[in-house]
């Protein structure tokens, strides 16, 4: 039988990161699921569509092909129709259509069995908003990982001055405050903490820290 780790949080709290150290230190699958929802949201957003409910999004929904797949590196790759999107879909325009698009329950739907079968087959670690509450309310460990607003928006900054992208501290800490708003307010799978979730705040802690906490949380109980 498979296992599944559950980890969820708000944005920039270092899910994907953390993760992935993590899962290559347990030797899981690491599976990132917003960049499902990012993919989604690119696909809209090159269609024109708006990210709200109705006929134009539902007829996209059945029209592409979202798919996970991994590199030669273990690295997950996404692919949209076929093609690659695994960079394009990191951009601050990216993050905000997918925000605004994972509140369209339809969208929930569609990549609901996509995330389920992953599990099905695979050692994972999962991270996201709703995994733990939806996805696999069953998962044997829950984590949810958060810090405060301040040092997820300074985590960002930096991640994206770094790739070369040309932002504002100020304007990151915008997003990473209106997407808390929009992932804790929506009707459908809003991001809260599972009742059998253990917290993380990684607020105080820099990235190794925060790495050791998830793996010994990890190692306490499994
Ligand atoms: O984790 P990441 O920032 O890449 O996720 C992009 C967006 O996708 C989030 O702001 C959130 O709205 C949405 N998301 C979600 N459920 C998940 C993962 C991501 O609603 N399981």
């Amino acid at each position: 039988m498979s296992i599944a780790i559950a980890i969820d949080g708000p944005a920039g709290a270092g899910k994907s990161t953390i993760s992935k150290a993590a899962a290559k230190q347990l030797g899981f699958i690491y599976i990132d699921t917003g960049a499902l929802y990012r993919t989604v949201g690119l696909a809209a957003t090159r269609r024109g569509v708006e990210p709200s409910e109705g006929k134009e999004l539902d007829d996209m929904l059945s029209s592409i092909s979202v798919e996970l797949t991994f590199n030669e590196k273990g690295e997950q790759v996404v692919l949209l129709d076929g093609e690659d999107v695994s960079g394009s879909i990191r951009t601050p325009e990216a993050s905000m259509m997918a925000s605004k698009i994972s509140a369209v329950p339809a969208v929930r739907a569609y990549l609901l069995d996509l995330q389920r079968d992953m599990a099905k087959t695979n050692n994972v670690i999962m991270d996201g908003r709703d995994i733990g509450t939806v996805v696999l309310p069953n998962a044997e460990i829950k984590i949810f990982l958060t810090a405060a607003p301040e040092a997820r928006a300074e985590r960002r900054y930096k991640e994206l001055i770094e790739k070369g992208m040309d932002v504002k501290y100020e304007d990151v800490l915008d997003d990473v405050k209106t997407r808390d708003y929009n992932d804790m307010n929506r009707d459908i799978a809003p991001l809260k903490q599972a009742d059998d979730a253990v917290l993380a705040d990684t607020t105080e802690l820099d990235l190794q820290g925060s790495i050791d906490l998830i793996v010994s949380i990890i190692k306490e109980r499994s």
